[in-house]
């Protein structure tokens, strides 16, 4: 009986990027086998890694490589963070400004009207009371 393992061996291969030899196990060439995967690796896994950052990565690779692209997200977001802070800061500094402005403009507004509406109110008194007495006067 020959089994599956003994039907591979460990094979050495040249790398094409760095021309070193590695092994491709038999281990390998199995899972590979089983994968589908029907060519023999071309480069070492060091360079396959470099290539595909993201393939062939241990679970402790991808544990670290995210742990560190958190450790840079998070220091990516902090100095956003104090960016958008001093912006919002900033933003909050020219809202006041706009509001005090828009306040001002809308009293002087207020104020107007109110001029106004006393104005013309006067004004229809005045006008009454100037008919008034003409009319007295006429009357008299
Ligand atoms: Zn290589």
């Amino acid at each position: 009986m020959v089994s599956i393992m003994d039907s591979y061996q460990d094979e050495t291969i040249q790398c094409i990027d760095c021309l070193q030899t590695f092994t491709y196990s038999a281990q390998q060439q199995q899972i590979h086998h089983e994968k589908g995967y029907r060519n023999k690796p071309k480069r070492c896994p060091k360079c396959r890694r470099s290539r595909h950052p993201k393939s062939e990565m241990t679970q402790d690779e991808v544990i670290r490589e995210l742990c560190k692209a958190v450790g840079e997200l998070r220091v990516k977001v902090d100095t956003d963070l104090a960016r958008i802070t001093d912006e919002l800061h900033g933003a909050r500094q020219d809202i006041t400004k706009t509001n005090e402005l828009i306040r001002k403009a809308w009293d002087d507004y207020q104020e107007g009207q109110d001029g106004q509406d006393q104005k013309s109110a006067e004004g229809k008194e005045n006008d009454q009371e100037d008919h008034e007495s003409q009319k007295g006067s006429a009357q008299g």
